[in-house]
């Protein structure tokens, strides 16, 4: 049996050192089964002690218990204001990657396997006001998804491996947190609602983030290119070009329009300023159409006795490229 690597050592004071900076005077203990470790003499940097196998230890029991550890006491190290947390998140509306710094004080305790309904979370950093974030620690299980959905605080997943590395950053691997968004979304964001304020749109009307799920009407803004205003422009289920009529309420610039090339009525983004019908190729089809990315009700659908056929496949781009053909020939 191979020896064990332990990448921490525990000294008598109770604290965590790596292997590399540990002193040759000083003795240094298993975290997880307290037997004496061995730091190999003569090398100049080493990244694990020695740890005789041991049938009381284990490799995925000394990761699990030096991460937890490490993890609470850098969130004694915010509370204390010592060392930043930064955070790795996913942007809720763009989906790219950014770090977030906690700031200190963000958390004002910790504790290790604290009860949190009918779970035990490996550690809980407290917060004053009560409210708590719970981070599980995994080596080789991640958080089952019973748990994921019933633990009633936010939480974050971290990998023992990545805390060992860097305590202070955290990169979740799953987690339950309030959405947040990089800064670029941010402040899309919050010109989209002040474009849409300037034209008296209905706040509650619309989302001006862009999911689906969010609201009837995902909003974002165009120049309009007769009379370069900066106007409001959305989405809906059932663009492009809808001929039924979108749900109420609705932002006061969609009407019912007839187009020559579309050759037909539909259900249009209209200018706020100029009242002028704003091209659906622009809003949702063309490569930089500001709603590219939603869903687009790609086919025409045909209702035949209450059921809605709709296309997919082949057949799906080829009713597009229809619907294309018929607003530029
Ligand atoms: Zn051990
Ligand atoms: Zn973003
Ligand atoms: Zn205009």
């Amino acid at each position: 049996m191979e020896s064990l690597k332990v990448p921490y050592g525990l000294e008598d004071s109770g604290q965590l050192v790596t292997a590399a900076k540990a002193q040759k005077n000083k003795t240094y203990f298993c975290p997880n089964c307290n037997s004496q470790l061995v730091r190999r003499a003569g090398e100049v940097k080493v990244k694990h002690f020695a740890h005789p196998s041991s049938s009381n230890c284990s490799q995925e029991s000394i990761l699990h218990i030096t991460a937890k550890k490490l993890t609470e006491s850098a969130i004694r190290s915010n509370s204390l204001s010592q060392i930043e947390i930064t955070l790795q998140s996913d942007c809720y509306q763009c989906g790219v990657q950014f770090n977030t710094t906690l700031p200190f004080g963000t958390f004002t305790s910790a504790a290790q396997e604290v009860a949190v309904a009918s779970y035990v979370c490996d550690v809980v950093g407290y917060r004053s006001g009560g409210t708590s974030l719970g981070i599980e620690i995994f080596h080789t299980h991640e958080v089952d998804g019973a748990k994921a959905t019933d633990l009633p605080i936010p939480w974050i997943e971290l990998k023992a491996e990545d805390v060992i590395n860097d305590p202070h950053h955290w990169k979740p691997t799953q987690s339950k947190l309030k959405s947040s968004f990089c800064s670029g979304c941010r402040s899309h964001i919050k010109h989209v609602q002040s474009v849409a304020n300037r034209w008296n749109i209905d706040s509650s009307l619309y989302t001006p983030i862009k999911k689906a799920s969010l609201a009837n009407y995902v909003a974002d803004v165009e120049t309009c290119f007769r009379c370069k205003e900066v106007v409001p422009v959305f989405w809906w289920k059932g663009v492009p070009f809808c001929e039924q009529e979108p749900p109420h309420p609705r932002p006061k610039t969609i009407k019912y329009r007839n187009s020559k090339k579309y050759g037909g009525s539909y259900w249009a983004n209209t200018c706020a300023n100029r009242n002028m019908i704003k091209g659906d190729n622009y809003l949702f089809l063309f490569d930089d159409a500001p709603f590219k990315n939603m869903p687009m009700s790609e086919s025409e659908k045909e209702q035949d006795g209450g059921l809605v056929k709709v296309a997919t496949g082949d057949e799906a781009i080829s009713e597009m490229m229809k619907v294309i053909k018929r607003n530029f020939s």
